[in-house]
């Protein structure tokens, strides 16, 4: 049985990000030639479109929002959280019907991220926790690495 990973689709320089771009890292996509990827990006999954206002994780981390203690709201203070609610549990819903163990997602995102997050305040201030998919995937077992 080949290995599945997901990928964040911005990190195969899919131009999903808020601001229209992309992060292509060559250097994994190469070290993936030889594997089965699924590109995923958790916020258009969730019903978000490129561009969109940036959005954080406010004062918490994922596993906060999951439990509904915690919001994710864009620059304008809207509360985006039901998007990246939704947007995790369909990246599960991908990895539990392609068998995917491990998954390799973008670093800082509020969606992606893993270990660290911005803090809320739009100041590029970093807090420790996981993004609201990264805290899911764990949840039900899969690794998550942080590129
Ligand atoms: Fe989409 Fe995740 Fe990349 Fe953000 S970090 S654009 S949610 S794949």
């Amino acid at each position: 049985n080949e290995e599945v990973v997901l990928v964040s689709a911005c990190l195969l320089g899919q131009p999903v990000r808020y601001n229209g771009g992309g992060c292509a890292d060559p250097a994994l996509v190469l070290a993936l030639a030889e594997t089965e990827v699924i590109p995923v990006c958790p916020e258009h999954l969730g019903g978000l479109l490129t561009p969109r206002l940036p959005a954080e994780l406010q004062g918490s981390d994922g596993a906060a929002v999951l439990n509904g203690c915690a919001r994710v709201c864009d620059l304008s203070g809207a509360d985006v959280s039901a998007a990246y609610v939704a947007g995790a549990h369909a990246v599960l819903a991908l990895a539990q019907q392609h068998g995917a163990t491990r998954a390799v997602l973008k670093q800082n995102s509020p969606s992606c991220g893993c270990g660290q997050v911005y803090d809320g305040g739009f100041h590029n201030r970093m807090v420790a926790g996981d993004g609201v998919t990264t805290a899911l995937l764990r949840r039900h077992g899969i690794k998550v690495e942080s590129r």
